[in-house]
């Protein structure tokens, strides 16, 4: 006679909310993907793997993938961790790295995928609230605390910071692990990377799905002292011991041997970036300094909802978040010039002015 319903056994849990995969034929400008293709170095590394390999697993600590990574940073080879997506580095991380009873810390305004990882986990958090300007203020973080996430270049503001607040955070916080969430740094000016052998707190974590347009391979990497580096593969073989398939390591590693390419892409993207803002600007908008693949931006006499949902009505597709403090901004990725072009003409429209 009990009383349990089948139910009363599930998880209870509100999911990070990813941005929307429209089908078909809509500039896509939501979710901070490359507009530009993968290296043709990768794409090779695909057509001309020997399938006849899949049929074994591959090695686990994907050395290969992490050989490449630890040469381009100058760096041995055991700092370095990858995983599925940097989103799975973090995860595991914040398994590895948070596990004291006083709260981790991070702004209010950051990554939403944070707090979701905190309450799956079981990890007590506490939002710092940004500054009004949406700069973090790292003198809040002087505080006794369990450990600290900060995006640098932050999302979705794309605020990004340099090494003295870095260096800040890290020397006040010396007894705790530091993740410095750098999904953005291949086109922000600053990488705490160089800091990682100074500071054995300090764990850097990076993506291949923005700056080397590789986002549906899944690959993320983390920086860190080979202790760290250690914990992180202990709790990875804990859950799974092959997180990047051959093939993502084929590209992957491909792709980190072609790093004058990327640059080329990324540099494209930030100049691009610098004249999309003025050209927003131009139209009564302002727009947040971005050292990221997008840009936030707000407009006093425009309702940032129902600019979005002109926008997708014409097939383009931003981003908003019906979250406090920050409704009434849109992020923007940064696409090619050609559907910056589209995004800005749609914006006219909607703004019922000429452009110019
Ligand atoms: C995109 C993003 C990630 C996740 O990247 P993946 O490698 O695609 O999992 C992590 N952190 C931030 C801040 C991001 O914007």
């Amino acid at each position: 006679m009990s009383e349990i319903r089948l139910q009363d056994n599930f998880i209870d849990i509100e999911p990070y909310v990813a941005g929307e995969q429209l089908e078909g034929d809509v500039v896509k400008l939501n979710t901070n993907e490359n507009p530009y293709p993968p290296s043709q170095m990768a794409v090779d590394a695909i057509r001309n793997y020997t399938f006849d390999s899949l049929r074994k697993y591959p090695r686990s600590s994907s050395n290969e993938l992490r050989r490449a990574l630890a040469a381009e940073q100058g760096l041995p080879e055991d700092y370095v961790f990858t995983a599925n997506g940097s989103d799975e580095v973090l995860a595991l991380a914040f398994r590895s790295f948070f596990n004291s009873n006083m709260p981790i810390l991070f702004p209010d305004i950051t990554y939403s995928f944070y707090p979701v990882w905190c309450k799956l986990l079981g990890i007590a958090f506490t939002k710092i609230p940004v500054k009004d300007d949406f700069n973090i203020d790292e003198t809040d973080y002087k505080v006794e605390n369990g450990g600290i996430v900060i995006a640098n270049p932050n999302a979705p503001t794309g605020i990004g910071r340099g090494e003295a607040f870095v260096r800040f955070i890290l020397d006040n916080n010396k007894n705790v692990i530091v993740i410095m969430d750098e999904a953005y740094a291949d086109f922000a000016e600053f990488s705490a990377v160089s800091m990682i052998k100074e500071y054995d707190n300090l764990l850097v974590t990076g993506s291949f799905s923005k700056g080397r347009s590789l986002a549906g391979l899944r690959i993320g990497m983390a920086y860190g002292s080979p202790e760290l580096i250690r914990v992180l593969d202990t709790v990875k073989d804990s859950f799974n011991s092959y997180p990047i398939d051959m093939l993502a390591e084929a590209a992957g590693t491909a792709s980190v041997l072609d790093r004058k390419y990327y640059n080329e892409c990324c540099q494209r993207i930030c100049k691009t970036r610098e004249s999309a803002k003025a050209t927003l600007e131009k139209l009564g908008f302002y727009v947040l300094p971005s050292s990221a693949n997008f840009i936030f931006a707000t407009h006093s006499k425009v309702d940032a909802k129902s600019l979005y949902v002109f926008l997708k009505g014409k097939k383009i597709l931003v981003r908003h978040f019906d979250k406090p403090r920050i409704d009434q901004y849109l992020r923007i990725s940064i696409g090619t010039d050609d559907e910056m072009e589209c995004l800005v003409k749609a914006i006219c429209d909607y703004l019922g002015k000429e452009r110019g």
